[in-house]
């Protein structure tokens, strides 16, 4: 046997890059090359990348070095070479001074709610599902292996043609990780152990694969080391792409901390809901728009999120420090200590308040004695008490979908009646709004099999309901049994026109025959959204057909203006302040007016004080918001004259672009009530790059 001691004198010491390095030298030779500590005698094979990382040897950490076999010299004098070269990293690596690997990094974004919030990143990646755990039958114990095999081979292919695509783009500095990936993926401490778990368990591959891969993380969690701790990510990376390519569906629950700030590329609703809220600090993607469901929820919650961050997901590792500012629409990476400071003091004095009772309660009556009701938007039964807490008049929208937690996952109808009962004896005198499934479009609940190129057209809505009547049956008939436990009204999802409407109604008339409900229980009030142009334009056919309208702003700016509402690459063109806008919604209040319908205005709009201003302005007297939002709009609309919106109301309905009503908006909401309105406040001006 031939050995030697040494010092690791590579700055951030025996990290993935320089262990994949290490790997391939010691590959070459016979002999076996083993790496042991002399602090803690931990022992490594030198060919094994998941055995060198275990070692967490970081900068300034003495090894013996031994080689055994016919070769032994010529591997031990290779090794120790490598070690004195810092083990051949590029420049990048070795030059850079530790700090400037993790240098602050700010990227601006849009921010969707209040708050200011620091924590650690937790990545999440799109398209994963739970990992389930299956018994397997001992003559099906070859087959799980072989899938394995697959997985790791499919994965192999991709990670090859990342790297050459990175080589390409980033250089040959970035792309090293990606040799580290590999690697991991050929070594077997996890192939070995993955394989073994199925036979001795007789799990399933996702199962094994899982368990291995989590014992593997957690030994590299406890790792003493800042810098070598972080790269733990990188297992993890490898791990969640095997998962997913074992089944298409594999990430696991993510464990939340604490502190969790939650950075992916686009989040969807059903994620969220599937999330533990209560350990969840903070949002950060790099998809989604003001009012893409995803934000929503946030603001509903009260939770602080940036959206629209573009490119900031790849910079990130989970464990990563952040700071997310939802006021400035900022996030800052790897933070310096000043910045953490002033936002520590920040935080701190801006934290959104969660047990503060608000005193005031029912509609809001403007100066000139216009009274205006305030209702909450609700998606999850977690905010079921803000709509108490923040004086709600009962619940505008229930955006029944959100109930379906997982995508592809019906309630029965009997769990159903429970959210719905649960609904109405919340909601009391005042009542609750329960949309009909809205499934499909961006909401991420795609019961479909086959995606469809165009969602946001696509068989969406009450659309799926007309064609999945199973689905809608259950849901009416969950309804209208809850219905006698207080005062429920139905609405009928992005209607197109009175066909659709006439449609719906059958369905509900029929379920309410068949349940014969007694005669105590009146059947509910029936309303149309109306988010679509053709319905905006055929409002008054509608108007004979329903109870009332229910204005959904979001989806009139989208289809209106031909404008994806979650596509950060065209969030310049989602005007909500667009004359076509404006027009859409003053003709729909006055179509309503004329027939003696009410309308709810429910779409984010409601939920801004300067919107709502012009809303008021064209005889909206019924809105319903994010219930965070009511004290601010109560605020401000108690101190407004009905008269002088409508008047700036009109102005704007007649000018001929978005640019020219925000102007306008932003000059006479500072001029008449400088107050309420300072400059943040309103619209920002359009800067020209
Ligand atoms: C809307 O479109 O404005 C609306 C209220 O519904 P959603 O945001 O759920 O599409
Ligand atoms: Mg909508």
């Amino acid at each position: 046997m031939e050995q030697r001691t040494l010092r690791v004198t590579g700055r951030l010491g025996l990290h993935a890059r320089a262990a994949a390095n290490l790997v391939r030298i010691a590959s070459r030779f016979q002999s076996t090359v083993t790496l042991q500590r002399l602090d803690n005698s931990v022992e490594a094979d030198a060919k094994s990348i998941l055995s060198i990382l275990m070692l967490a040897a970081s900068r300034g950490t003495e090894l013996r070095v031994a080689a055994e076999g016919e070769d032994a010299s010529a591997a031990l004098t290779a090794v120790l070479d490598l070690f004195a070269r810092d083990f051949d990293e590029p420049e990048i690596a070795r030059h850079e001074p530790r700090d400037s690997i993790r240098e602050e990094i700010r990227c601006k974004g849009l921010g969707v709610s209040a708050g200011v919030a620091i924590g650690r990143v937790l990545r999440l990646q799109d398209g994963t599902r739970d990992v389930y755990r299956a018994e397997i039958d001992a003559a099906d114990v070859e087959r799980e292996r072989r899938r394995f095999r697959a997985a790791v081979r499919l994965s192999r292919r991709q990670l090859d043609s990342i790297k050459e695509r990175a080589e390409k783009e980033l250089g040959r500095g970035h792309a090293y990780i990606f040799d580290a990936h590999l690697l991991l993926l050929d070594d077997a401490k996890l192939t070995r152990d993955v394989e073994q778990y199925i036979v001795d368990k007789r799990a399933n591959a996702e199962w094994a694969a899982k368990v291995v891969g989590d014992r593997l993380l957690s030994i590299y969690m406890q790792i003493n080391d800042d810098y070598l701790r972080e790269r733990g990510s990188d297992i993890e990376d490898v791990i969640q792409r095997l998962l997913a390519n074992l089944t298409g569906e594999g990430r696991s629950q993510p464990k939340l901390t604490e502190d969790a700030v939650i950075v992916a590329q686009d989040l969807l609703p059903s994620t969220i809901a599937e999330l533990d809220l209560n350990h969840v600090r903070a949002i950060a993607t790099d998809g989604g728009g003001w009012t893409s469901h995803m934000a929503i929820i946030a603001r509903g919650l009260g939770l602080t999120a940036v959206v629209g961050l573009r490119d900031f997901y790849r910079r990130t590792r989970t464990g990563d420090q952040i700071i997310v500012d939802a006021q400035r629409g900022e996030v800052i990476l790897n933070p310096e200590p000043a910045s953490i400071q002033r936002y520590e003091f920040t935080a701190h004095s801006r934290a959104p308040s969660t047990g503060d009772e608000i005193e005031e309660r029912g509609p809001v009556v403007t100066t000139d004695g216009i009274s205006i009701s305030l209702r909450a938007n609700i998606e999850l039964p977690t905010e079921f008490e803000a709509v108490k807490r923040f004086g709600a008049c009962g619940v505008g929208l229930f955006r029944s979908e959100f109930l379906l937690s997982r995508p592809g996952f019906l309630l029965s109808e009997d769990e159903q009646f429970e959210a719905y009962r649960a609904l109405a004896e919340l909601s009391g005198s005042d009542g609750a709004v329960i949309r009909l499934f809205d499934l499909g479009g961006e909401t991420g609940y795609e019961l479909s099999e086959r995606p469809e190129r165009n969602p946001a057209l696509g068989l969406r809505a009450i659309r799926f309901g007309l064609k999945n009547l199973t689905v809608m049956r259950a849901q009416v008939r969950a309804i209208l049994r809850a219905a006698s436990f207080g005062h429920l009204r139905i609405v009928i999802p992005m209607v197109s026109d009175v066909t659709d409407v006439m449609r719906a109604k059958k369905i509900i008339a029929e379920e309410w025959d068949t349940l014969r409900p007694s005669s105590a229980s009146l059947r509910p009030q029936i309303g149309a959204m109306i988010e679509i142009p053709s319905a905006v334009l055929t409002a008054d056919k509608i108007a004979s057909e329903v109870d009332f309208f229910e204005l959904g702003t979001n989806d009139l700016v989208q289809y209106t203006l031909a404008v994806d509402r979650g596509n950060v690459a065209v969030s310049d063109w989602f005007r909500t302040l667009h004359p076509a806008v404006l027009f859409g919604i003053n003709r729909t209040l006055k179509v309503a007016r004329a027939n003696n319908i009410s309308t709810i205005v429910c779409g984010e709009m409601a939920s801004t004080p300067a919107y709502v201003v012009l809303l008021a302005g064209m005889g909206a007297v019924d809105l319903s918001m994010t219930p965070a939002s009511i004290p601010r709009v109560r605020a401000t609309l108690r101190q407004i004259e009905t008269a002088a919106a409508t008047d700036l109301a009109r102005q704007c309905l007649d000018c001929a672009t978005a640019d020219e009503v925000e102007a306008l908006v932003r000059n006479e909401f500072a001029q008449r009530w400088p107050q309420l309105f300072p400059p943040q406040a309103l619209p920002p001006e359009e800067t020209t790059n």
